[in-house]
């Protein structure tokens, strides 16, 4: 893989757009199951108000940063629910630690997702089990930590997927311990977490981009 420039955030930022059109009625399905029924609904209205701007963005921030972090705080702004907040940090945050930048190495771009990550769980508290996307971003996580350059991109880049959405499925048999499932308690059991489900497929965008 050679570098990633400005546009493949872009491309990437298009993709979870028209992911979370595609998509938007099975999110609210599983969050009807055991939530408010409005998670598709939030990415959706999210990813269109980054729509709305992104040739502008892109036109106005010359760095991947500026972009993200904008890009995070329509998230922010847009999405009254808890994933609003928790994706808007994501993007707000992964690119922190490379400023100014015009593109980035693929072990840079890992960096970002650990930084981006680290932001959901320090701004939603969640730990692993509590069935949430943080279950499925976790197993993820742990994959980037022990990622060696020698490892080819694209298939590390799979497994990374393949990680978070195993952690997604073990949401499953669990009770929630933060969100609106909470609520339901042992009711919750055999449901999957819906953002645990968004969180894999938003990921995922990134992987089919770095296979064009
Ligand atoms: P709301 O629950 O406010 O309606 P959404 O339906 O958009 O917001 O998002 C719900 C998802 O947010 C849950 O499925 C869960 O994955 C995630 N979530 C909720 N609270 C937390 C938290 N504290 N930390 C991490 N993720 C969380
Ligand atoms: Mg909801
Ligand atoms: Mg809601």
């Amino acid at each position: 893989i050679n570098k990633l420039d400005k546009q493949f955030f872009v491309d990437s930022l298009k993709g979870m757009a028209k992911l979370s059109e595609e998509q938007r009625d099975h999110w609210t399905k599983l969050d009807s199951d055991i939530g408010d029924g409005d998670h598709g609904i939030n990415l959706s209205i999210g990813f269109r108000g980054i729509m709305d701007k992104i040739d502008q963005l892109a036109e106005e921030n010359p760095d991947i940063n500026s972009l993200l972090k904008k890009s995070g705080m329509i998230l922010l702004s847009k999405v009254g629910g808890a994933a609003g907040p928790l994706y808007g940090s994501f993007f707000m945050k992964m690119g922190g630690n490379y400023p100014d930048r015009t593109e980035v190495t693929f072990s840079e771009f890992l960096d970002m997702i650990r930084t981006g990550i680290e932001a959901v769980q320090f701004r939603g508290k969640a730990e692993l089990g509590d069935k949430t996307m943080i279950d499925a971003f976790l197993p993820g996580l742990k994959l980037i930590n022990d990622y060696q350059e020698s490892e080819d991109p694209l298939s590390f880049f799979d497994s990374f997927v393949r990680a978070m959405r195993a952690g997604s499925d073990a949401t499953i048999p669990l009770v929630a311990k933060k969100g609106r499932a909470m609520r339901l308690g042992e009711r919750a059991i055999g449901h999957r977490d819906p953002g645990s489900d968004s969180s894999w497929m938003l990921m995922n965008v990134f992987d089919q981009e770095l296979k064009k």
